[in-house]
C-alpha cells in the first residue's frame, strides 16, 4: 500500500517526513518530496482541486448564520422609537426614545431617550 500525502486545507505535506510538497510542473505526474524522496502522485492534487470546487457551498450557510445574527439584533431594538430630540450631551437632533409607564397613572410616564450619535442616555418625566 503507497502512502499519501497528508491534506491540510489546499496543501500537501509528505507522510514520511512531514515536508510541505511542492505544486506538481505542468506536464508532471508526480512531486518527489526534496527531503526523503517520497514520491507522490499529481492525483492527490487534483483531489484537492475537487475539494476547492466545493468550497462555494460553505458559503450559503455563513450567510445565514449572519442573517440570523442580524435579526436578533433587530428584535432587540424594535421597541425603541427614534424621534427628533436635542441631546443635551452633543446637541445632536436625533435620538432613540423608550416610554415607560410609573406604577400610578398619577405619576404620568418617563420617557427615556439615548442620543444615536454620541449613545448619551436622559430621561423626561411627563
Ligand atoms: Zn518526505
Ligand atoms: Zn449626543
Amino acid at each position: 500500500m503507497p502512502r499519501y500525502a497528508d491534506k491540510i486545507g489546499s496543501l500537501l505535506f509528505c507522510p514520511d517526513c512531514g515536508t510541505l510538497l511542492s505544486l506538481p510542473q505542468d506536464g508532471e505526474f508526480e512531486v518527489v518530496c526534496e527531503q526523503c524522496g517520497h514520491v507522490e502522485p499529481a492525483s492527490s492534487y487534483e483531489n484537492i482541486e475537487i475539494v476547492t470546487r466545493s468550497e462555494p457551498d460553505a458559503f450559503p450557510s455563513a450567510l445565514r448564520q449572519k442573517r440570523k445574527t442580524q435579526t436578533k439584533v433587530h428584535a432587540a431594538n424594535e421597541d425603541l422609537l427614534k424621534v427628533t430630540e436635542k441631546c443635551p450631551e452633543c446637541g445632536h437632533m436625533e435620538a432613540y426614545s423608550k416610554e415607560a409607564q410609573l406604577r400610578s397613572a398619577d405619576e404620568g410616564s418617563t420617557i427615556f431617550y439615548t442620543c444615536v450619535k454620541c449613545k448619551f442616555g436622559w430621561r423626561v418625566n411627563n
